[in-house]
């Protein structure tokens, strides 16, 4: 098979895939687009959980992300407080009943079958998806939504003891589990 062929074959793969999960979406009453909100107010880090940033990360509009997110506060899955950092902007958090949901995502099945797949090298797989991701942002224009620790404004505490690392643009502390997070702001090293 020539490359564009295989190319073309990975790209249906990825389609059917994402169909077959967002299929059992429907089982636990919430759309695709308030389980991509779910899941993104789990993995963003506290300036990155607002409407704003949801639908830059989503590709979607402010007008439809909002609709989303009343939904699921209504449903009890999420709270909105007012944000301390901007006046205009509102903070997003799981709520227990929006954590206990993300606990029996769809995606896991995936996730599970993906693990499963011993013969390959999944750090070269979610490398080369990475890549794929960039690529495809890129295009459209968005924001990469990288993890914290390969940002190039992450700055590591020299003294672990007192502090764990702090963010150079936005002048702020970072713990650990910051670091693992999605950012709005982030931005890669330069390779
Ligand atoms: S270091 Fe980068 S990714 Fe982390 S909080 Fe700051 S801007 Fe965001």
């Amino acid at each position: 098979m020539s490359q564009a062929s295989l190319a073309t074959e990975a790209a249906q793969l990825v389609d059917r895939l994402d169909r077959l999960v967002r299929s059992g979406e429907a089982e636990h009453g919430l759309n695709p687009a308030q389980w991509e909100a779910l899941r993104y107010i789990a993995r963003a880090n506290r300036f990155s959980r607002t409407p704003a940033a949801l639908a830059d990360y989503l590709g979607s509009t402010r007008g439809t992300v909002s609709q989303s997110l009343i939904s699921l506060e209504e449903k009890g899955f999420i709270a909105r407080t007012k944000s301390t950092r901007d006046k205009r902007s509102v903070d997003l958090d799981l709520t227990a009943q929006g954590r206990t949901t993300l606990g029996v995502d769809p995606l896991t099945h995936l996730a599970t079958d993906i693990a499963a797949t011993r013969s390959v090298d999944l750090e070269a797989v979610v490398a080369l998806l990475r890549e794929i991701l960039s690529r495809a942002v890129a295009r459209n224009g968005g924001r990469p939504f990288g993890v914290c620790r390969t940002c190039r404004h992450f700055q590591k505490a020299p003294n672990a003891a007192t502090s764990y690392a702090r963010c150079s643009l936005l002048d702020e502390p970072l713990s650990k589990v910051d670091s693992a997070a999605i950012c709005v702001e982030q931005e890669a090293v330069a390779a």
